[in-house]
């Protein structure tokens, strides 16, 4: 595979150039692995969230949307596992006052000590690995004792299973079904970084498909390959992503089979999604530790089952980085380099960008007519200082598809041009005729050209 123009270094500077995403709290002096994201950042997660939404609920007939509260009862946490389990092997060490995840060293097992981690000196001094529970602990009313002690939730999915229930006997639901929600989930992350790959506060999109205990092997399959076609579907260079499975000593406390959706980020191969068949593991245990029944009741056969959990799980903020990374891209045009974000066009922050040639001669006032007609159906934006090429270099580098342009003989026949960010194709279309096409594009499928149109990017 030729090297990838993109890296970690220049994708944060252009997160932060463009107002993607800044580093949190920095007029403090920053805090370690927190973020915000900035205006296009917002637009593009959110036309990523959409883009799931749609998948889960406008898409299919069997899944349906919950949000459930952050802070959930502290039993939940008990009977999921997450107290006694949802824990990482930490190793300090004592020279360099550096923390490390001992699996990331190797040393998988609490108690083993690796022999040695990155830019280990010869006086290094590690400690035994010892597990460190990743939940965040607060307490709930003004008295903190043990009984206020709550926890913010370092999954979606609980939420879901603790409304199982509601879904039977109130949205009349029978397996197969699912469950569909996004939400922030918070995890005391022992190496968080990367920037926004691993952070302690993050965005999950996870839905709990509940079925029939012998179909579960079918759907695990079925949401393999729907996940996978998700993503590729919306731009993502095939190349760059894989399914690997779980090996045995890998998997979580509740899984039966995990299969991850890796992509080749500029850190290597890393999780973008799990995808977990969790069997029956969370509603039986919910059951025990609240002494209610959840299970499904066919009313008229009389057959009743716990079903078995399919669940696909992704972060919202680690598409965005792997959607990012994907489309970002280099090239020269007339002699002029440029930063180009190859996004999918339905995930593009600003879809369409009116551009005015000259602020003169009544173009700035057809620019905003146009600009007018076409915010009602797309995210618009109207542009019309500097020269027209640095315009276009600006929309480019956010990853706006095209670019409308007012000229002199828009003022004669009521025609524009429209240009495509890829092929830098531009075509004589009427105003009348724009927003049709517009959304005649944004529908059409689409590939990624990346490493495919641009034989003249500089190869750094
Ligand atoms: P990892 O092995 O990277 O720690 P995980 O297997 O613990 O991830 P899951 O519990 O399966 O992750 O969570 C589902 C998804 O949520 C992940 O695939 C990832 O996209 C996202 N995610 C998990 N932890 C974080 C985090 N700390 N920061 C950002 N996204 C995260």
């Amino acid at each position: 595979m030729p090297a990838d123009v993109v890296t970690m270094d220049k994708l944060v500077s252009l997160c932060k150039r463009r107002g993607f995403v800044f580093p949190s709290s920095e007029i403090y002096g920053g805090i370690s692995s927190s973020y915000d994201y900035g205006h296009y950042g917002v637009l593009l997660k959110n036309n990523i969230k959409a883009q799931w939404w749609r998948a889960m609920l406008q898409e299919r007939d069997d899944v349906v949307a919950l949000d459930s509260a952050i802070i959930q009862h502290p039993r939940t946490w008990e009977a999921s596992g997450h107290l006694a389990g949802f824990t990482d092997p930490l190793i300090d060490c004592r020279t360099c006052k550096l923390r490390f995840r001992a699996d990331h060293l190797g040393a998988s097992a609490c108690g083993r000590r690796p022999s040695r981690h990155p830019g280990e000196t010869a006086d290094c001094d590690l400690t035994e690995a010892r597990e460190f529970n990743l939940m965040f602990q607060t307490t709930i009313g003004p008295v903190a004792d043990e009984g206020s002690t709550v926890y913010l939730r370092p999954e979606t999915a609980q939420g879901i299973f603790l409304n199982f229930r509601n879904y039977l006997q109130f949205s009349r639901r029978r397996p197969p079904f699912g469950i569909a929600q996004i939400g922030k989930s918070f995890r005391n992350e022992i190496t968080p970084g990367n920037f926004i790959f691993r952070t302690r506060e993050f965005e999950q999109m996870e839905m709990e498909f509940f079925v029939p205990p012998a179909e579960a092997q079918r759907w695990f399959e079925h949401w393999l390959e729907q996940r996978r076609n998700w993503y590729l579907r919306l731009g993502l260079r095939a190349d760059h992503l894989r399914l690997r499975a779980h090996g045995p000593d890998e998997l979580s406390h509740y899984s039966r089979a995990t299969s991850d959706l890796e992509y080749l980020f500029p850190i290597g191969w890393q999780e973008l999604e799990g995808i977990a068949n969790r069997g029956d593991f969370d509603l039986t245990q919910h059951s025990r530790h609240s002494g209610q029944r959840l299970e499904y009741v066919d009313t008229v056969s009389g057959e009743r089952y716990v079903p078995h959990v399919i669940e696909p799980a992704a972060g919202a903020d680690r598409a965005l980085l792997a959607f990012m990374v994907d489309a970002y891209d280099e090239d020269v045009i007339d002699g002029e380099r440029r930063t180009v974000l190859r996004l999918h066009p339905l995930l593009a922050p600003v879809k369409v960008a009116v551009l005015p040639l000259v602020r003169k001669d009544g173009q700035p006032e057809v620019a905003e007519r146009i600009h007018a007609q076409l915010r009602e159906r797309f995210q618009t934006e109207l542009d019309a200082s500097g020269a027209i090429g640095r315009r276009y270099r600006r929309q480019d580098e956010i990853g706006t598809p095209w670019a409308v342009t007012v000229d002199h003989q828009t003022l004669e026949d009521e025609t524009v041009t429209l240009r495509d960010r890829d092929s830098l194709a531009q075509e004589r279309i009427a105003i009348a005729a724009l927003a049709d096409e517009i959304e005649r594009r944004l529908r059409a499928p689409w590939r990624s050209p990346k490493g495919a149109v641009d034989d003249s990017s500089p190869s750094t």
